[in-house]
């Protein structure tokens, strides 16, 4: 029986041609029938053709929206452009790659109707997941939850639902440094957490470089997080009462055995390991500087070249 009722999808591609028209037929089937829906393809500036299978599948289906960026704006940004325009009366955004599998989705939709306005899933990993990349995440989540006040589970994916409610307070979120899986948590509303198997890759390669991990990974962290900058109070008081015990010491070695410090390599060692902390705790005052530098422009956090909604 139809509820009357939309449900927003959204999906950000970036290079995605190979799978795509495999991923769009695999969602459509896992839609439930009782909702209508609309899907939002991003192309978030895909140097192959995944502008044109996005066309093509638009031309075939009403309910097939699209929002083609100017450039690559990067996946945060790509979910919001999605998150900006979907209608429905809740949305659910997923990756490209039948990674995150749509056969999930009526569990989704079930746990909406049961009345919770954010289902969020964790990523129970596959044997085919490579060790380094459940390494990598297993530690990153583990420090974003030591460095942030945000609880994020382990495995947390961009892979959830919001109701409509939520979304119209997510929309109001414009920061450039965009890291949803630290904002959803700390939104509130009543969250709940669906476990997924997640599949192998269908097609195409990860878009994720170890480049691009490494910076999502520093945007977790100080976007959510002034306690990094702490850490040079911690780390320059310590070492300023080792300095003082070291002091101390030689003190005692100059006055009472009254032999003579050669004294060259403590000096080395100390210089070399006091500069070294002091370009680290500059690294991370500048690192947090070049974000207010860049959010105090407010510029967009996307650019549209062409889209079918207004
Ligand atoms: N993606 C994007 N912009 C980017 C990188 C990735 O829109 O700059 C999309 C990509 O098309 C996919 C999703 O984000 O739908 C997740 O990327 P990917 O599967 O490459 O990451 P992984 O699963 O390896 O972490
Ligand atoms: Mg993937």
């Amino acid at each position: 029986m139809e509820s009357g009722k939309k449900i927003s999808v959204i999906v950000p591609c970036f290079d995605e041609e190979e799978g795509l028209t495999t991923f769009n037929q695999t969602l459509i089937r896992y839609l439930p029938a009782n909702y209508q829906y609309e899907i939002i393809y991003v192309n978030d500036g895909s140097r192959d053709n995944t502008f044109q299978v996005i066309l093509t599948l638009a031309k075939n289906n009403p309910a097939i929206k699209y929002i083609s960026f100017s450039r690559n704006f990067g996946h945060q940004n790509a979910l919001k452009a999605g998150y900006d325009f979907a209608s429905g009366d809740c949305a659910i955004s997923l990756d490209a790659d039948l990674q995150h599998p749509p056969d999930v989705i009526p569990e989704l939709i079930l746990k909406w109707e049961e009345g919770f306005e954010i289902v969020n899933t964790i990523r129970n990993d596959h044997h085919s997941i490579s060790f380094a990349k459940k390494t990598s995440s297993r530690i990153f989540y583990q420090i974003m939850r030591k460095l942030s006040d945000v609880n994020i589970e382990n495995g947390m994916a961009d892979f959830r639902l919001i109701d409509k409610k939520v979304l119209k307070q997510l929309k109001l979120f414009s920061e450039n440094y965009l890291f949803f899986r630290g904002i959803i948590p700390w939104m509130g509303f009543k969250q709940t957490i669906v476990p997924f198997m997640a599949n192998e890759r269908f097609a195409g390669t990860t878009k994720y470089t170890f480049k691009k991990m490494l910076k999502f990974a520093t945007t977790g962290v100080t976007a959510f997080s002034v306690k990094p900058l702490r850490l040079s109070i911690y780390l320059g008081s310590a070492i300023a009462l080792l300095s003082f015990l070291y002091g101390l010491y030689a003190a005692y070695i100059h006055l009472f055995t009254h032999r003579a410090i050669t004294g060259w390599t403590s000096v080395i060692f100390s210089v070399l390991f006091i500069g070294g902390i002091n370009l680290l705790m500059l690294g991370i005052i500048g690192e947090y500087l070049g974000k207010l530098f860049i959010e105090n422009k407010r510029r967009p956090n996307y650019l549209i070249s062409e889209t079918n909604l207004d």
